[in-house]
């Protein structure tokens, strides 16, 4: 078994008005939000699936199906820490994510540091190991015209001492 592994995640949610904005577990003001059965947190979507990436475990999708109601508005801060637990189960522990969320609207420059604080805190991390990029898509493409949003997520895992 290695000494490290890495795992990649990707996500994207249609917005819809009237849903919560949620992004990394913060909720963003909003006049519309992401659509999905669970949150549709996207950012904890892509690092969930990073961290069962990295693991080789599969994804999101197999592990939380959105037929099983039990998943039904779940907070997505249940599945980066059932993926988390996976990753230590394996032997791992995880070293830092890097992540970009891609959103036409609304600025989230004034939500980074909370973003990012609450996803150090979900995964245990402290804060200067995890990182939170915002991009616009440069008003090209579905989410460019504002009908969606991306986010994507890296992460390095290690075997434990
Ligand atoms: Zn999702």
């Amino acid at each position: 078994m290695s000494a490290f592994r890495i795992g990649q995640g990707w996500d994207n949610h249609r917005l819809k008005e009237g849903r919560p904005l949620i992004l990394g577990g913060v909720t963003v003001p909003c006049e519309f939000g992401l659509d999905g059965h669970s949150d549709a947190d996207i950012l904890l979507h892509a690092i969930t699936d990073a961290l069962l990436g990295s693991v080789a475990l599969g994804d999101i999708g197999m592990h939380f199906p959105d037929t099983d109601p039990q998943w039904k508005g779940a907070a997505s801060e249940r599945f980066v820490q059932h993926a988390l637990s996976l990753v230590e189960r394996a032997g791992y522990r995880l070293v830092n994510v890097d992540s970009t969320v891609i959103l036409e609207r609304p600025k989230l420059k004034d939500y980074r540091a909370s973003i990012r604080e609450n996803v150090a805190r979900i995964l245990r991390l402290p804060g200067e190991d995890v990182n939170v990029k915002f991009k616009t898509s440069e008003r090209v493409g579905p989410v460019g015209e504002g009908l969606s949003a991306e986010a994507q997520a890296v992460v390095l895992i290690t075997r434990h001492a």
